[in-house]
């Protein structure tokens, strides 16, 4: 397990380590969103975010190593764990919910089921990663109602998660963006008929040995909205065996930190042009 008590213990540590550590904005509990910053702020600049999907949350000690071994020159703005409230319902289940009403709400859209292992959305039922304003809605897999996965939300961006993640993008105008997600052991690049760096793609697929898809199907993701809105390198990179539980992915950690040690110095040099 990797909790949001070992989380806040690698933010502190980051931060004594000279790292820049700040929230973003607030999720839709009013719980902090961090963001860890290193490098410089002049030159070109790198947005990587993780722990989007709920059950993904492998992703967030997996980008945190990264954070604590990177010392390029390009500024990397990190956001460990964008939907904090939904990795903490899947891990801690509705004790995490403060509000009745709202445990009601959510036990209702799992089914009646106490077991949120395999949630993907935020707090209220909302998927993070349809919800951007990216031929939003238009998905084959979209619902139009609260539920763990797939909920395009009520509008593009209505989610105080993604208007927190957009803000931050807006302000630090990054030129790679990476969007750390499980499972699969694969690289998700382009957007609708936009691929704008395929060399920068290839790079990062050599060098993980993770294979490059093209994602002409997918619709109101992050990586989506962001090569549509900046037409940069954006990539969604799934990692993880599929034959593992998403809640034991995280026996597997070292070999994935392995796979993805060097995977910002190389976004740094494609940011470098
Ligand atoms: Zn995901």
């Amino acid at each position: 397990m990797y909790d949001i008590k070992a989380f806040q213990e690698d933010l502190k540590e980051l931060y004594a380590n000279g790292a820049q550590v700040f929230d973003i904005g607030y999720t839709y509990l009013g719980r902090p969103i961090p963001c860890v910053f290193k490098g410089s702020e002049e030159g070109k600049q790198i947005l990587i975010h993780a722990s989007i999907h709920a059950r993904e949350w492998v992703t967030t000690p997996l980008v945190i190593e990264m954070m604590k071994a990177y010392n390029g020159k390009c500024g990397v703005w990190c956001v460990p764990m964008v939907n904090v409230d939904g990795v903490m319902l899947c891990q801690e289940g509705l004790s995490s919910i403060p509000d009745e009403g709202l445990k009601t709400f959510l036990l209702d859209v799992n089914n009646g089921s106490e077991d949120f292992s395999l949630w993907k959305a935020n707090a209220r039922a909302v998927d993070l990663n349809v919800n951007c304003n990216a031929l939003w809605g238009k998905g084959a897999q979209n619902v139009t109602y609260p539920a763990p996965a797939n909920y395009i939300g009520m509008f593009p961006f209505s989610e105080p998660e993604n208007t927190a993640l957009r803000a931050l993008t807006e302000r630090v105008q990054p030129v790679v963006t990476l969007s750390y997600h499980a499972r699969g052991n694969v690289i998700y690049k382009a957007f609708s008929c936009l691929d704008p760096s395929p060399e920068g793609a290839k790079l990062i697929s050599d060098l993980t040995g993770y294979p490059l898809l093209d994602t002409y199907e997918s619709t109101g993701g992050y990586k989506d909205w962001y090569i549509a809105t900046f037409q940069q390198l954006g990539l969604t990179i799934e990692v993880g065996d599929d034959d593992i539980p998403y809640d034991k992915l995280i026996d597997t950690l070292p070999a994935i930190c392995e796979r993805n040690k060097d995977v910002l110095n190389a976004a740094c040099e494609i940011a470098q042009g």
